[in-house]
């Protein structure tokens, strides 16, 4: 018999509108979203009270939580990580890696492999490297030791035990190297994403052609207009908003970028363009002072204050420590920007990037029935997650 779900009376953020519907889940598939009438006899109903319906969140940039990292490489790191962000409303991730050696690559990847094989709380899109290959210029909080350029050995021994899993690679374009790499990862279907660059303008156009189509934490270590040599020239904002085909990644816990320039980033690409990420650290979801910014080591130290992490000279910020449901009120409250943009910049934006909206990131018939239901509070109150092997 089929399992059916009924989710009533709530308020559903569809991408464009939100409207009082009644959805119907079969066998972890949503199959209706606009039912009236009789309610099959077997189905369990779930009572929404006017809650908002809206589609789980998608988390393409996240590092840790609850006091673990993915950078732990245990399977218990990634249990504790995807339990703390799904009670706020993130039903899909992609674990993030710091730059790190290629050993520690390799052992994350053998733990992914095996997580993926459990029942896990939320659902794994695939590994997103946020380094080694990026500028040491804007290294940002990554450890210098382990920056360096994309050499064809490297990049053939990733693809080789990682292909596979790696969904995202946040790289600089303008390194020496960045071409073979980027060839190679279009080869695998890697999104291939700008992030810690120190390229102007002309490099990320050079970039786009060799396949990049998104920015990693737009205005963290992307910097702009700036003079070289007594010539002026445009950076990385610039050829974000610039290029229609861009996409941009801004990290959404109200430190990192001010609700202007949110404001902004949406006037000038709209909100299928933009993904917001919590870029979230170990020390998400606690309320320590003291943590590390990937492994526990005495070299990734930093310190949490006013709600976000830092470096312990404070010269950079070092992640966030926002969830989910944070963002969201961010954007709502703050951002003073419409429920349906919020939602779809946290679920089905993202989702586009690493090529996934066709499964996940908007209630639609046919996808995957992660929901979540949202109090007038825009506290995340219930999570449902769909089947999973249905990508
Ligand atoms: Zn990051």
């Amino acid at each position: 018999m089929p399992d059916i779900t009924v989710i009533k009376g709530g308020k559903v953020i569809f991408p464009d509108r939100v409207k009082e519907n009644d959805i119907i889940i079969k066998d972890g598939i949503i199959e209706c979203t606009d039912h009236s009438g009789e309610i099959p006899e077997c189905a369990e109903i779930i009572d929404a009270n006017n809650m908002y319906v809206a589609p789980g969140f998608a988390e393409i940039h996240i590092h840790g939580g609850g006091g673990y990292d993915f950078m732990d490489c245990t399977d218990e790191a990634f249990e504790k990580i995807s339990e703390i962000h799904r009670n706020h409303g993130v039903t899909s991730m992609l674990p993030t890696a710091v730059s790190c050696g290629a050993d520690d690559l390799t052992e994350l990847f053998d733990v992914y492999r095996r997580v993926i094989q459990k029942k896990t709380k939320t659902r794994f899109l695939g590994i997103h490297l946020e380094g080694p290959f990026i500028s040491d210029a804007m290294r940002g909080a990554q450890n210098p030791r382990h920056i360096r350029k994309p050499s064809e050995y490297e990049t053939d021994k990733l693809m080789e035990c990682g292909g596979d899993i790696i969904k995202m690679c946040t790289a600089a374009p303008e390194l020496d190297g960045a071409e073979y790499m980027a060839e190679a990862m279009k080869k695998h279907n890697i999104t291939l994403s700008v992030g810690h660059s120190n390229g102007t303008f002309g490099d990320i156009e050079k970039a786009m052609r060799m396949g990049f189509r998104h920015i990693t934490h737009l205005y963290s270590n992307t910097p702009g207009i700036r003079k070289i040599n007594q010539t002026v020239y445009a950076g990385i904002p610039e050829a974000a908003y610039y290029f229609d085909e861009m996409h941009i990644e801004l990290i959404g816990d109200g430190h990192h970028v001010p609700a202007e320039v949110l404001r902004l980033a949406l006037k000038l690409k709209g909100a299928d363009k933009i993904n917001i990420t919590s870029d979230a650290m170990r020390a998400a979801g606690t309320d320590v002072k003291d943590s590390y910014l990937g492994e526990i080591k005495p070299e990734n130290r930093v310190i949490i204050e006013d709600g976000v992490a830092k470096l312990p000279d404070r010269s950079y910020f070092a992640g966030s420590i926002a969830t989910g449901d944070v963002m969201l009120k961010w954007l709502v409250n703050k951002c003073e920007i419409s429920i349906c943009d919020a939602v779809k910049m946290l679920s089905l934006s993202p989702a586009a990037v690493v090529g996934e909206d066709k499964n996940i990131g908007s209630i639609e018939k046919g996808k995957l029935a992660d929901i979540l239901l949202i109090d007038e509070s825009l506290d995340v109150k219930k999570v449902i997650i769909g089947q999973k092997n249905a990508s």
